[in-house]
């Protein structure tokens, strides 16, 4: 029943991220298998699944599906295929048509690593932009309270402002697009 196609198609950090499922910096979660205060479940990066440190629950993205949600095996992969819209024709095993979903997918995928490639350039150019006006500030900065400030010195800052601000939705924008890998 396409085990192989949906662990191949769907990542762990997706899986959470469509289930609301928080991943911390260091890609753990808090463990839904057991009670767990300080999250001690890894959540590894594309096919290579999850696994508790803790109680030792462990398995791919159908397993968790399955245990996450109470389900048959059978009903996580179709509760898998609907919400990820795979659109893989369940009732019997049918290649091609897996196949140009599956291709379809993957092209889907290609362009989402396209749009994070594109986020993540846009934060480290606005990064860099920051620290040019670091530069200027600081060789511009007035050395006197009773000298006033040079203009370059009053544009820099105020464009301080507005690239930090920019830099905080640049922040935000590669997260969530993070997320979607
Ligand atoms: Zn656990």
């Amino acid at each position: 029943m396409y085990e192989g196609e949906i662990k191949n198609l769907i990542s762990m950090p997706e899986l959470c991220n469509r289930y609301g499922v928080e991943v911390d910096r260091n890609g753990f979660i808090l463990c839904p298998f057991h009670a767990d205060d300080s999250p001690s479940c890894k959540i590894y990066p594309g096919n290579r699944g999850f696994h508790c440190f803790s109680c030792g629950a462990n398995g791919d993205v159908t397993d968790f599906t399955e245990q996450y949600f109470s389900l048959s095996h059978t009903d996580a992969i179709r509760k898998l295929n609907a919400d990820f819209a795979l659109n893989l024709p369940l009732d019997g095993y049918d290649k091609e048509a897996a196949e140009k979903q599956i291709a379809a997918r993957r092209r889907e995928q290609e362009r989402q690593k396209a749009e994070e490639k594109r986020l993540r350039d846009r934060y480290w150019d606005l990064y860099d932009t920051l620290l040019g006006i670091e530069m200027v500030l600081n060789a511009f900065r007035p050395v006197g309270m009773d000298i006033p400030p040079p203009p370059v010195f009053t544009a820099a800052l105020l464009k301080k402002e507005q690239i930090e601000k920019e830099l905080e939705f640049a922040e935000i924008d590669l997260r969530r697009q993070k997320g979607r890998l």
